[in-house]
């Protein structure tokens, strides 16, 4: 087998990253948006060009505004972010102006997104970058629109799907059970990704340029980050036996899904959902979870005209604790700011996002937005066992002025006979300085977010490539501020769980146990994977003495089986 990027007839291998995993096999099939030549100069009058864009911004509204109408969700956000884009006057007119100086409608469109775009991708945060895809998308869109429509893709089945990169829209267009994505360039962070991850499709990026004819047969390792044409037979059968090995792990460890989390010496543990998008419930059986420990409310709040109203949020937490039936529900209030921008709403160009006016801070210093979202809340409250859950608290004034504005909010109701319920009012500790001062607090739980306590404990950005060591929730100082918090939480009689993605990795849970942590709270795809790990571990009292020689073996690894002592 010959490295990526020679032609012609052969296996050939193109090495990139997992954005998300599975293993698919197929024919490949080419998705190129947009690549016939556009027309650059007028060929009409300049009143004649200018109609033209008009129709086709237009057509595109129109296109957007009633697929943002049939999705839900995480997908109809992405969408009606680029719906808000078509509609936003200060893109639309630049280009519209354009076309009086003799440019066709083309490229006067061009110029004006290709600016913005331009903007996006020089932004510092990744977030902003990947943004840019969506500006491509809506880019293409009106292209099509002006070249007389999209071409219909008719996808062969079990296709293997290659391009440069992929636009949300096109991803949420076609229908991929049973296929696979390989894109040339792509982010982990992009829209296309996070949605892959999602709907389980296997999707690699940044496979640099494939040499490739369409139907040519294709496998995408999933585990490997490799995608490989024209396999010889050999490779087929060592690809098709990895892929049933990975099959029967994952449906093995999925029947564990529906059976509680005990571990290896008899004790419960409480494994709960992290819910980023109340669709992703539609799938979801509550029987695999003791509750949901965070729902992550931001969503709600992204790519969209304006943020959502009062009875939009009530509705939305509604049908999540109606879900539950009976099951605790921890919804997160809005944690805007940091990784987490909302336009009009957190505040540009800030120096330090991640230090400055994010999660409960921001909401205190806009109590109109965070007083909506509290009536939202306690309106659906009669509708399950909900605790509302503050993020990025850092000193307990914060907690007092919440449950000040919780009282206030909940006299209003009555005053005017709204129906409501009440709540357990819970912190999220994620800042170190809550960590070590924890009972200082007037809160009624806790859950430990430990992808933000990694980065403020190790002065290390969550969103940079800092190398592992400066990124690990088994750091000993994180580890030791963990055990705090569940030492604390126990001697005052406080629930404490975990909600970070530490819990939902099999390298860091049984250290997490080991700390006496009881409740987790992870993504749906990792509820099996952590019943088992769960499964597998002994507390330090109950495992068996190693032998001398595993534990000079174990302190030479740096490893400690989760066992304390
Ligand atoms: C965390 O910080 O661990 C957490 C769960 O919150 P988020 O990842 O949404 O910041
Ligand atoms: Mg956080």
């Amino acid at each position: 087998m010959t490295a990526g990027g020679e032609t012609g007839a052969g296996p050939r291998r193109y090495d990139g990253r997992v954005a998300s995993p599975g293993f698919a096999a197929g024919p490949l099939f080419r998705i190129e948006r947009s690549s016939a030549p556009t027309r650059q100069a007028a060929t009409l009058a300049p009143e004649a060009e200018r109609a033209r864009l008009e129709a086709a911004l237009e057509q595109a509204r129109a296109d957007l505004a009633l697929l943002v109408a049939e999705t839900s969700g995480e997908a109809s956000g992405i969408l009606a972010f680029q719906l808000a884009l078509a509609e936003d006057d200060t893109l639309t007119d630049p280009a519209l102006s354009a076309t009086s100086t003799g440019q066709s409608a083309e490229a006067a469109w061009q110029a004006a997104v290709g600016v913005l775009i331009a903007d996006y991708q020089s932004a510092s945060d990744e977030y902003f970058r990947a943004r840019a895809g969506d500006l491509r998308d809506l880019e293409g869109r009106v292209l099509d629109a002006l070249a007389g429509g999209a071409a219909h893709i008719d996808l062969p089945d079990r296709a293997i799907v290659v391009a440069k990169d992929l636009a949300p829209s096109v991803f949420l267009g076609l229908d991929w059970s049973g296929r696979g994505i390989a894109l040339e360039a792509g982010s982990p962070t992009s829209h296309v990704a996070m949605l892959a991850r999602a709907r389980n499709v296997p999707l690699l990026i940044g496979l640099g340029p494939v040499v490739a004819e369409a139907g040519e047969m294709a496998l995408i390792d999933g585990a490997s980050g490799a995608l490989i044409i024209a396999p010889d037979d050999l490779t087929e059968r060592r690809f098709r036996t990895r892929q049933a090995e990975a099959e029967a792990i994952r449906e093995s460890t999925a029947a564990l899904a529906l059976k509680p989390a005990i571990t290896a010496d008899g004790e419960r543990v409480e494994v709960h959902l992290n819910i980023a998008d109340p669709t992703e419930l539609e799938s979801l059986d509550p029987a695999t979870c003791d509750g949901i420990g965070l729902v992550r409310t931001e969503l709600l709040f992204h790519g969209r005209k304006g943020l959502p109203g009062e009875n939009e949020q009530a509705a939305v937490y509604a049908r999540i604790l109606r879900w539950a039936k009976g099951r605790p529900v921890t919804i997160r209030t809005l944690d805007a700011g940091g990784d987490k921008p909302i336009p009009g709403l957190t505040i540009d160009d800030e120096l330090n996002p991640f230090l400055g006016l994010r999660g409960i801070r921001l909401m205190l210093a806009r109590p109109d937005v965070f007083r909506a979202q509290l009536r939202a809340l306690l309106r659906a409250a009669p509708e399950g066992d909900l605790k509302i859950m503050i993020p990025m608290v850092g000193v307990p004034e914060e907690m007092v002025r919440v449950r000040t504005m919780i009282a206030e909010v909940r006299a209003a109701l009555s005053s005017t006979g709204t129906p409501h319920g009440t709540a357990a009012i819970g912190m999220m500790v994620e800042v170190p300085a809550a960590a070590l001062t924890l009972d200082q607090f007037d809160t009624d739980f806790v859950s430990i977010g430990s992808n933000d306590l990694v980065q403020y404990t190790l002065a290390a950005s969550r969103d940079a490539d800092l190398g592992a060591a400066l990124s690990d929730a088994a750091n000993p100082a994180v580890l030791h501020l963990i055990e705090t918090v569940v030492r604390t939480g126990r001697e005052r009689g406080i629930p404490v769980s975990l909600c970070g993605d530490a819990a939902g990795d099999a390298l860091v849970l049984p250290k997490l146990l080991a700390t006496g942590l009881r409740t987790i709270s992870v993504a749906a795809p990792r509820v099996a994977e952590a019943k088992r790990v769960i499964a597998a571990y002994r507390t330090a009292a109950n495992a068996k003495p190693r032998s001398g020689l595993a534990q000079r073996l174990g302190r030479v690894l740096g490893l400690s089986d989760g066992r304390r002592g």
